[in-house]
């Protein structure tokens, strides 16, 4: 038996989801592409892709993507396929609290206008009636200090990957740059072009370990089932980026791209990409004028219209429906990976204002279920050990929130022989840390004798001032959620206490008794603050965008309405699938006797919508 779960209109009037009974038949996804394309894309069961690279020479890169240049094959639907809306819903959005691209939160009212919460530059950002007005830009001095007042190391506050080319003492903003790639396109604005072979290397280390999507571009060679897609994408520039662009460019799309985050740009990526024909528009250290600038620069454009949008964060979106409603006669539809844009998309979706069908990433059990949990469990360490070289043996944590992210905390440390402490407000959760192994307690209970505090729960004030007030000598203290409001950050900015900066991203601030404690990136993101993030992790997530915006470019005419879906059931399993061969996976096919006694096709999907994994 397959279900589907019905529209979120419906979905609101019960407090779960609802689900409906569908015929196998009905409740089979269509992947919407033209059958070389995808069908040829989609392994049979069992299959994985045995042709799938572990990695895919340079040669394979895509030719340069710019407006104009890149192919305009239409294609060819699918023939005798049935428009499909088989995505899960979900139901209300039931966080209040958005987190914005630098770690704020962003309060969303129902107009649509973004209001970013209490962080350290409090600040609203009107879209409808407040004229950006670009050419009063801050001098270089005032960019400077804006970037300062939101992190006092804001040039360091991300990407602490390797950067092979330290243009920090380049003062010029790149805005007052006349720059042009070897082809003579000036159609980008990045920190220096001149970086563009350094971050050729990034990019090239990056796609070992992304195996999917130079699978993907391996195998619509003969189609392009992103022919004719004009992209604006706001996301994180980073060489797991690069690729997923590239790869985008392969499969017949043109591109244009800004950042989503002012800090977390690769400079030297963003310059290959310049290099190789991409329009993107993005630097590190942008300031908050710069980065509505980025964005305005990839949309506002001569003879150019997006017709999809892939965003992080939901900024991109909401410029384009407050500055250029219009477009949205062109576009197909949005793929968003974030919390914070989904939860954007929700509330869109329930006013009645979304018009066209968004893909929410986030929630396809491909990001959620790997990028949340095996990232976190792959980078905890490595943020820690960079900032504090400290030994995890014996040493006693206390974890804020058994999620996702809680638990590849936890398993990361118990693993190394930290005991660990568990604090949940949910009793599943909870039950589930017991039974893990992990002693569940009150923050209060164990908070003088603990040696590291790491909240991940996505909520606000886990660790107050008075926490903070009774931690012991030396107890380092970090975030792994999305937001900087977890630890109560600010209670610490008091006369009393002093701050000494002992490293990029360490504080210890320092009682009157001479007590200190270790404060990591500022309360900030610990992993993307201070470490790296496994590219293979990312990888999957990418594969996940990448199919969603196929899966939405090519879906017939009434598949989709203007509601935000989940990825295909079928699509999250052939992503998981195209990552297989890297392990040498063997996958056990259904023999027909068992498929039937299951009541599955052969080919999947394997699990209902609403299995949990
Ligand atoms: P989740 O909802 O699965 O887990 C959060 C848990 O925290 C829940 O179980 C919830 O009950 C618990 N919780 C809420 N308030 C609490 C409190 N006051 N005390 C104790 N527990 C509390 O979410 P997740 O997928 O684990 O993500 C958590 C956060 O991490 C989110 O902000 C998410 O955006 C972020 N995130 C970070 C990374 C990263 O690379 N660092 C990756 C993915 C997600």
């Amino acid at each position: 038996m397959s279900v589907q779960v019905v529209s979120a209109a419906a979905a609101a009037k019960v407090p779960e989801v609802e689900l409906k009974d569908l015929s196998p038949s009905e409740a089979e996804p269509q992947l919407g592409l033209s059958t070389a394309a995808v069908g040829a894309m989609v392994p049979p069961a069992g299959g994985g892709d045995p042709e799938a690279p572990a990695s895919a020479p340079a040669a394979e890169r895509p030719p340069a993507p710019g407006p104009g240049s890149g192919p305009t094959a239409a294609l060819s639907p699918a023939a005798g396929k049935v428009p499909q809306a088989s995505a899960m819903k979900r139901s209300d959005p039931h966080h209040q609290h958005q987190r914005h691209r630098d770690g704020g939160e962003a309060l969303v009212s129902p107009d649509g206008t973004v209001t970013e919460a209490p962080r350290t530059v409090k600040k609203q950002i009107q879209f409808a009636d407040q004229k950006q007005e670009f050419n009063k830009r801050p001098t270089k001095i005032g960019r400077r200090s804006l970037s300062r007042s939101i992190s006092q190391s804001s040039t360091d506050s991300y990407s602490s990957a390797a950067s092979y080319t330290d243009s920090s003492d380049d003062e010029t903003s790149p805005r007052d740059k006349q720059q042009k790639n070897s082809k003579g396109s000036s159609d980008f604005c990045v920190k220096n072009i001149k970086q563009a072979e350094f971050g050729r290397r990034e990019i090239e280390i990056a796609e070992q370990e992304m195996p999917a999507l130079m699978a993907l571009r391996k195998r619509a060679q003969g189609e392009k089932p992103l022919a004719g897609a004009k992209i604006v994408g706001c996301t994180h520039i980073t060489a797991q980026t690069a690729v997923l662009m590239e790869t985008l460019a392969a499969l017949g799309a043109q591109c244009r791209w800004a950042a989503c985050n002012i800090y977390s740009t690769l400079n030297e990526v963003a310059a290959a990409l310049a290099e190789s024909g991409f329009p993107v528009f993005a630097w590190k250290g942008e300031s908050e004028d710069d980065f509505w600038w980025c964005i305005d620069r990839c949309v506002n454009v001569e003879g150019w219209q997006p017709n999809m949008i892939l965003d992080d964060g939901g900024d991109l979106t909401h410029w384009i429906y407050k500055k250029y409603p219009n477009m949205f006669k062109k576009i197909k539809g949005i793929v968003e990976e974030s919390v914070t844009g989904v939860h954007r998309l929700y509330q869109l979706s329930k006013a009645g204002k979304l018009c066209v069908p968004a893909m929410n990433v986030n929630d396809s059990v491909t990001k959620q279920k790997f990028d949340n949990l095996y990232c976190c469990r792959e980078s905890i360490l490595d943020g820690l050990k960079r900032t504090t070289d400290m030994m995890f043996g014996g040493k006693q944590v206390v974890v804020c929130g058994y999620g996702e992210v809680g638990k590849g905390c936890c398993a990361a440390l118990k693993a190394m022989g930290s005991i660990v402490y568990v604090t949940e407000i949910d009793p599943i959760c909870a039950l589930q840390a017991c039974m893990d192994g992990f002693r569940l307690v009150k923050l209060s209970e164990v908070i003088r004798q603990v040696d590291i505090v790491i909240t991940c729960t996505g909520n606000k004030n886990v660790v107050t001032r008075e926490h903070l007030d009774r931690m012991k000598n030396s107890c380092i203290v970090c975030n792994m959620g999305h937001s900087n409001t977890e630890i109560d950050v600010a209670s610490l900015r008091t006369p009393e206490l002093t701050w000494e900066r002992v490293r990029s991203q360490v504080d210890h601030v320092i009682w009157p008794d001479g007590k200190r404690i270790v404060l990591l990136a500022e309360g900030r993101l610990l992993n993307l603050s201070c470490s790296t993030v496994p590219t293979f992790v990312l990888s999957i997530t990418a594969t996940t965008q990448a199919l969603a915006l196929i899966e939405l470019y090519n879906a017939p005419e009434g598949r989709y309405k203007q509601d935000v879906y989940l990825l295909p059931k079928k699509m999250d399993e052939y992503v998981a699938s195209l990552h297989l061969p890297t392990f040498d996976a063997h996958l056990t096919e259904l023999t027909d006797e068992q498929a039937k006694y299951l009541g599955l096709n052969k080919n999947g999907p394997f699990k209902p919508n609403y299995y949990r994994y």
